[in-house]
């Protein structure tokens, strides 16, 4: 108990610490997205919108090949970016291995933290031309359909109904949603915890997934704001789980020596990063950087920087477009 309260007691050292840390992380004045239920039908002739057999996997082609570092095309959205000097990111800060506040450097770091510099490498041949913005879960849409970040890379699952208000790049990173409980608990899988409180972060898919796992008695969903937010909890037995994507749970069992994930995945959650709809040339060019990028082992070698730990590399996931 003593060790799980020093490890409460640094996380909650680490948050408010963060919490001054000037420079990149602003709050961010958007309004909470609003969840759509169905993605709307497409607009005639549009691209854009979702059609109604919606693959969320399937994104805007590349167009062509792309433009050198430093000239980007006249009246595009990434000349726009470039005249301002830095791509702006919108992440966390606090999911381990994805995007979360090295101690030491005070720098936000993580898979997803590396895919937007690789966009800002892109479009300056420099990726520390980047500004990150830290954003709640509930908070990646609206920014992205706002315009207060242009670029949203955090661990979000591409699904229809947030292609109805936002664009997604094609698939980065395939993950899964499990359950992360207390080492001494039994329970084999998220459907051995009935009537048990588990935590999600409010926005997430995971959060919605509760909700229809066959547990009986039915499980309690906790909405925390962000996922540190759940880690203290269950540290503090406020929770008896927390459940979310595999990577998020990895980088919190990797912080508490009383916690262990158990179960299969029970969801897929292909990851994509998310862009407002008005400049589909954006997406077009992420795309064509991430196809570049896993070609010429860029991917891999990202994969291997971060989670090379849990076992080599997989293949990249494929691109799909519409
Ligand atoms: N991939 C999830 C999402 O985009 C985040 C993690 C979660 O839902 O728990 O909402």
């Amino acid at each position: 108990m003593r060790i799980r309260v020093a490890v409460t007691v640094a996380v909650l050292a680490a948050t408010a610490a963060l919490a001054g840390c000037a420079g990149d992380s602003s709050d961010l004045p958007v309004l909470p997205d609003q969840p759509k239920v169905a993605a709307t039908p497409p607009a005639p002739g549009g691209e854009q919108a979702a059609p109604p057999a919606c693959d969320p996997r399937a994104s805007l082609r590349p167009a062509g090949a792309l433009p050198a570092p430093g000239d980007m095309p006249a009246g595009s959205y990434m000349a726009t970016i470039q005249e301002r000097g830095r791509l702006v990111l919108g992440t966390s800060q606090d999911t381990l291995l994805f995007s979360s506040r090295n101690p030491f450097s005070g720098r936000i770091e993580g898979f997803d933290v590396d895919m937007g510099r690789q966009i800002a490498q892109a479009i300056f041949g420099d990726p520390d031309k980047i500004q990150i913005k830290v954003i709640g879960y509930d908070k990646r849409v609206s920014s992205a359909a706002d315009g207060s970040v242009d670029l949203v890379a955090d661990t979000m699952t591409a699904n229809c109904a947030r292609w109805a208000d936002v664009n997604f790049s094609s698939i980065y990173y395939e993950a899964g949603q499990k359950v992360l409980v207390s080492k001494n608990s039994t329970a084999k899988r998220i459907e051995d915890l009935g009537g048990k409180r588990i935590c999600s972060a409010a926005g997430s898919t995971s959060f919605d997934n509760i909700g229809k796992v066959k547990a009986k008695p039915v499980l309690v969903a906790v909405a925390r704001p962000a996922f540190g937010d759940c880690l203290v909890a269950f540290q503090r037995n406020e929770v008896e789980g927390i459940s979310t994507d595999d990577t998020i749970l990895a980088g919190m069992a990797a912080q508490d020596p009383y916690a262990k994930v158990i179960g299969e995945k029970f969801t897929d959650e292909p990851y994509a990063m998310a862009m407002n709809k008005s400049h589909p040339e954006f997406t077009r060019f992420v795309n064509a950087v991430l196809e570049r990028n896993r070609a010429d082992g860029t991917w891999k070698k990202t994969y291997e920087k971060w989670l090379g730990d849990f076992g080599p590399a997989p293949a990249p996931p494929g691109a799909r477009y519409r």
